[in-house]
């Protein structure tokens, strides 16, 4: 991390180094309010993100952040060389924004990308750290930003080695080799994309509650596929998703529990009748009959379809 003050390169290792810590206790999506907060530094609180898509928090020279808005009439897309295209805030390239983002281009300075994945409060963002520019092209007013290094694809490289490695992917953006393993990052990301946007929906469509156990633990709670995701992006509806417990989330996909089209939980036959401690006993045997919790809003209620399809397979196996 070169040509930076001091000041702006503590405070952005403070940064990542935050976010990182963040994202292994929360996982990589974290809610808009945290992210707001920031972090404390020398008695001041430092936020990641605000109302501005390119984001320089006081204290930085250059920006920090990267953002997808709720409403922005921004947009990114994939490119044919594997890397994500950022448009540049209105105003042109001398905007104080853009500027700032082509300086971090010219230096390798590592930013935060945030990609929303929950619109509605409470508002997530999916965060990828740390990405690079690493080209910009002014006849379509965009960045195109290198997302290799926060989707883990280099995870033995650290400090200046990594330096010297994002420093030669600023000359081969059309490097055929190097761009086999851009378009591998960018898949990992769209299916961690597709994923995290699943889960949000989901556990939203449930406020973050268990649809068995009402279990309130977002950090214990999964979106569990009623059909099967190995159609890609096919079924990421809410209505194929249950917000469920891990343990009965890991009970429904093996067959334990469940659930019929008319939303009552079933376990199976000779779970019922085995004789075992507290888990056994509460967390799965006297959910037997209950009625599952629903979403609201008819378009977020498990297919019945889907239910009744996954019940009959459920039926066979007990
Ligand atoms: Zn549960």
């Amino acid at each position: 991390m070169t040509h930076l003050g001091t000041s702006d390169q503590l405070l952005r290792n403070t940064a990542l180094q935050w976010l990182g810590e963040q994202v292994q206790k929360f996982g990589d999506v974290l809610p808009a309010s945290m992210l707001q907060a920031g972090f404390e530094f020398r008695n001041r609180q430092v936020p990641i993100i605000s109302q501005q898509g390119i984001f320089r928090p006081q204290g930085f020279e250059v920006p920090l952040s990267i953002r997808t808005g709720v409403n922005s009439p921004y947009s990114d897309a994939e490119t044919d060389e594997g890397l994500l295209r950022y448009d540049y805030e209105a105003g042109g390239i001398n905007r104080r924004s853009n500027a700032g983002l082509r300086h971090a281009m010219n230096h390798q300075i590592p930013l935060v990308y945030l990609k929303i994945v929950q619109h509605k409060s409470p508002r997530q963002y999916l965060v990828l750290s740390p990405v690079y520019i690493v080209h910009d092209d002014p006849s379509t007013e965009s960045f195109l930003v290198n997302l290799e290094y926060a989707m883990g694809m280099h995870p033995g490289l650290v400090g200046s080695q990594r330096d010297e490695h994002v420093a030669d992917s600023y000359h081969d953006i059309y490097d055929p080799q190097k761009q086999v393993e851009r378009q591998y990052a960018l898949r990992t990301y769209k299916q961690r994309l597709h994923q995290s946007t699943f889960r949000e929906n989901v556990l939203h469509a449930y406020r973050n509650q268990c649809t068995i156990c009402s279990l309130k633990h977002r950090q214990l709670l999964d979106a569990a596929h009623i059909t099967p995701d190995s159609h890609s992006d096919g079924f990421a509806v809410t209505s194929n998703g249950l917000s469920l417990c891990k343990i009965h989330h890991a009970a429904f996909d093996s067959n334990v529990m469940g659930i019929s089209p008319d939303y009552q939980v079933h376990v199976r036959e000779d779970i019922l009748k085995e004789v075992d401690g507290p888990m056994l006993r509460h967390g799965i045997q006297e959910m037997h009959g209950k009625q599952i919790l629903l979403p609201k809003g008819r378009d977020h209620k498990p297919d019945r379809d889907r239910l009744a399809r996954r019940y009959e397979r459920f039926l066979e196996v007990g």
